[in-house]
C-alpha cells in the first residue's frame, strides 16, 4: 500500500503530529508515504478570508529530513508538499519552493480559491448556478497546469464539489476535461485519485467517469491519496481506489521521489 498525501501538524489544519502519522503508516504496513503538508500562499489574497496560518517551510523540511532518518527501512518517506495555485502566487511558490529543491521529493498542485475566493465557505455558493461554479473551478485548474512550476500531481479535481449543491460530472463538461486531461498527459503530470471525500456523491475526486476518460486519452500516471489529516483516514479506502484503478485499466500507482515517479503494482 501507499499513500502520496497527508498532512501533519506543520499544516495549519491538521494537528496529527509528524511521528504519528509516520507510525500509523508503519504500523498500516505502507511501502511508501508522502507527506505533503499545505503552502497555502493562495489564501493571503482571498477576499473571503478565514485567516489561514501560512507553512513554516524551513522547520517542516528539518523535521522531515529527520524523519528520514528515523524511520529509515521501515517505509520510504517522501517529502512533498500540497501548494495551492492562484495566478498571483505562482512567482511566490516558485521562488519559496527553489529553495528547497534538492528537500522536495514531490509537489501537488491543488486548486482551493478561485478567483481569489475561499470555495470551501459555504456562502461562496449563495444564489450562484452549477455553471457559475464549476466553469471558474475548471478554467482554474486548466490554468494552473500551466504554471511554471516543476510539480508532479495534479490534485484532487472535483474538490469543489464537497461543498458545491450540484454533482461534478464528466458529462457536463467533457470538452474542458479533456483539455485538462490532455494537457496532463502532454507535459507527464499524474492524475491523483483523492480519497477525503465525505458529503459529495462519490468515494473519491476524481470520480470514476473523468478518471476512466483519463485513461481511454492515454493517461498512465495515477496515484492514491488519502489527504489525511488524522491517523484514523491514513490510507482510507485504499482498497475501494485500488480495485477502481485496476477495473478501469490501471496497474500501477505511481509513487514520487525526488520528482521521478517509482510504479507501485497496484493491489488490493
Ligand atoms: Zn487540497
Ligand atoms: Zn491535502
Amino acid at each position: 500500500m501507499i499513500d502520496s498525501h497527508t498532512h501533519s501538524e506543520y499544516s495549519a489544519d491538521s494537528v496529527m503530529p509528524l511521528d504519528l502519522l509516520i507510525q500509523t503508516a508503519v504500523s498500516l504496513k505502507l511501502d511508501y508515504l508522502a507527506v505533503t503538508d499545505h503552502l497555502d500562499r493562495d489564501f493571503l489574497f482571498c477576499e473571503n478570508p478565514k485567516p489561514v496560518p501560512q507553512l513554516d517551510i524551513a522547520a517542516y523540511a528539518k523535521a522531515v529530513s529527520a524523519a528520514k532518518i528515523k524511520y529509515a527501512g521501515q517505509i520510504k518517506l517522501a517529502f512533498g508538499i500540497e501548494c495551492g495555485y492562484s495566478r498571483q502566487t505562482e512567482k511566490m511558490c516558485r521562488d519559496e519552493l527553489s529553495r528547497y529543491e534538492y528537500d522536495i521529493d514531490l509537489i501537488i498542485n491543488s486548486v482551493h480559491t478561485v478567483e481569489n475566493q475561499d470555495v470551501y465557505v459555504e456562502s461562496y455558493y449563495d444564489g450562484k448556478t452549477k455553471d457559475e461554479i464549476f466553469l471558474p473551478y475548471i478554467r482554474a485548474i486548466r490554468e494552473s497546469l500551466d504554471i511554471d512550476m516543476p510539480y508532479d500531481i495534479v490534485g484532487h479535481i472535483g474538490y469543489i464539489a464537497r461543498k458545491a449543491p450540484f454533482q461534478f460530472k464528466y458529462a457536463d463538461y467533457d470538452g474542458l476535461f479533456d483539455d485538462i486531461f490532455r494537457k496532463m498527459i502532454e507535459k507527464g503530470k499524474c492524475l491523483e485519485i483523492n480519497s477525503h471525500v465525505k458529503t459529495a456523491e462519490t468515494d473519491f475526486f476524481p470520480g470514476a467517469d473523468l478518471i476512466k476518460r483519463y485513461r481511454e486519452l492515454g493517461g498512465e500516471l495515477i496515484t492514491f491519496s488519502s489527504d489525511a489529516h488524522q491517523p484514523t483516514r491514513v490510507a482510507e479506502k485504499y482498497s475501494l481506489v485500488a480495485k477502481t484503478a485496476k477495473e478501469l485499466g490501471f496497474n500501477f500507482f505511481a509513487c514520487y521521489l525526488k520528482h521521478k515517479p517509482e510504479m507501485y503494482p497496484i493491489v488490493f
